[in-house]
């Protein structure tokens, strides 16, 4: 019966986890075994993007592989409009039971609350690290404990219910490792009496970039508040060490709640295991975007710049994915949905925007897959002073344009700034540092990027923004 042959799906996504947070993908700063596992037992993708560095937008295009132009999650003030198809939804019609337990953040109520799944149980809007709420379809119920436990446990909970006869796709969504980074209590004095090594670009001055890089206020040195440090600052320390400190205090926080969320996927992994489930089950970790981590002296995400624009993914599924593979194509949140209706043998509907890339982790990447990805974060001066911009990376260059406009966008500010363009050569400045845009040795190439960019737009069916020559 084709329909017992049908692979389970388990997708565990979290919240602002970096990939130079990841061990697999060779942290300096951190050991993840139990991500490492699932990337040593299947494959690691290197250069999968998302197309819009916020938590609801990248959420949005993973259930529904649209831009978010098309799904009209926007921003963080734009809720999922749930009539929209979803790949959940079509697992459910197709026999699926599905799940989707832990962080939502797409909005509550109308036509937002969670559709396409047999079961619900999600945080409200960001949620509370301990002793956290949950909503479901009956209503809120409140459970003690620490939320990244709590959310596996439910997620267990749930699998030892399901109907043996039917095959899964459990939604296990992470609020770890979101600000304001609260860890659980065991884990409260790790990282105690080590010194977290900087990143190479932690004294950025921004110098050579666009003006909206030095007007971002998501400085460790600045901005970093009195709840995220949760400790006054010593006293008598020179600015640099201060930084350092604020520096400390954030990433050692931020390190012991992905140490719980990577236990917690042990222990989903061991359940697996333990049920004989593993060899049938397709199990992903990714998180919805990037995060700076100290990088360029900051904390947060929203830029197009690679850490933030990066997303972690790692996949195992022993039946046809080699263990220990990587994969560097171009990947994309709007591409999930495709992919995993594809493993499970359903035609994507019109309207999905990706493109599977289930040929691509054996090593059948087709000639035309994509040389350029198409990035645009909306939310003008909405939150840490971020100009609004997009932009195309391709696999040696990225070009960004911040048109620093509102556009309409609910949130942003209707308060239009300098605009400016940026070039960066990753071969030779993989750190970004350096804006080429106006070196007269990438006038060609600019050219080029620029007829790539608004062909991108073209294709995925977003409008450009005009240039203002003169502001
Ligand atoms: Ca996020």
């Amino acid at each position: 019966m084709k329909k017992e042959k049908r692979p389970n799906i388990i997708f565990i996504l979290s919240d602002d986890h970096a990939s130079h947070a990841i061990s697999a993908y060779g942290s300096r700063i951190n050991q993840t075994p139990s991500i490492d596992r699932i990337a040593n037992e299947g494959v690691r993708l290197d250069n999968c993007f998302c197309t819009n560095s916020i938590c609801a937008p990248s959420r949005a295009s993973i259930l529904t592989g649209t831009y978010n132009h098309v799904n009209g999650v926007t921003t963080l003030d734009t809720h999922l409009d749930g009539r929209q198809t979803t790949f959940p939804k079509m697992l459910q019609y197709e026999g699926y039971q599905t799940a989707m337990i832990g962080k939502w953040h797409l909005g509550h109520g109308g036509n937002s609350d969670p559709t396409g799944f047999d079961h619900w149980k999600v945080l409200p809007g960001q949620g509370s690290y301990v002793d956290p709420e949950f909503i479901t379809p009956e209503g809120s119920e409140k459970h003690d404990g620490y939320v990244t436990d709590i959310i596996t446990d439910m997620s267990i909970d749930w699998l030892e219910e399901r109907d043996r006869d039917k095959p899964f796709c459990l939604l296990c969504h992470h609020k770890a490792p979101h600000r304001w980074w609260i860890p659980d209590e065991k884990y409260k004095d790790m990282y105690e009496d080590v010194d977290i090594p900087l990143p190479e670009t932690f004294d950025d001055d921004y110098s050579e970039r666009a003006r909206a890089a030095s007007l971002a206020e998501m400085r460790i040195d600045r901005d970093l508040k009195p709840r995220d440090l949760k400790k006054p600052v010593p006293q008598g320390l020179t600015p640099q060490e201060e930084k350092v400190w604020k520096y400390q205090q954030f990433i050692k926080d931020y390190l012991r709640c992905v140490a719980s969320m990577d236990d917690n996927i042990g222990r989903l992994l061991d359940y697996l295991d333990d049920e004989k489930l593993s060899e049938d089950t397709i199990v992903i970790y990714s998180s919805d975007q990037g995060f700076f981590l100290g990088d360029h002296g900051w904390f947060d995400k929203r830029f197009m710049y690679e850490e933030s624009l990066r997303m972690p993914m790692v996949i195992r599924y022993p039946k046809e994915i080699p263990a220990g593979s990587v994969n560097d194509d171009i990947i994309l949140n709007v591409d999930f949905a495709q992919t995993l209706l594809d493993y499970v043998g359903i035609k994507a509907p019109r309207e999905m925007q990706g493109e599977s890339f289930r040929p691509n982790l054996i090593g059948n990447t087709h000639d035309k897959w994509r040389d350029g990805m198409y990035y645009r974060y909306w939310m003008h001066l909405a939150h840490h002073n971020v100009y609004s911009h997009y932009g195309i990376r391709t696999k040696k260059h990225k070009l960004i344009f911040y048109y620093a406009e509102a556009c309409n966008q609910p949130g942003a500010l209707d308060d239009p700034r300098w605009q400016e363009w940026e070039l960066f050569d990753l071969e030779k400045d993989p750190c970004e540092m350096h804006n080429v845009y106006k070196d007269p040795a990438y006038e060609e190439l600019v050219k080029t990027l620029k007829l790539e960019l608004s062909c991108l737009q073209e294709e995925v069916g977003d409008t450009p923004v005009l240039e203002r020559l003169d502001y």
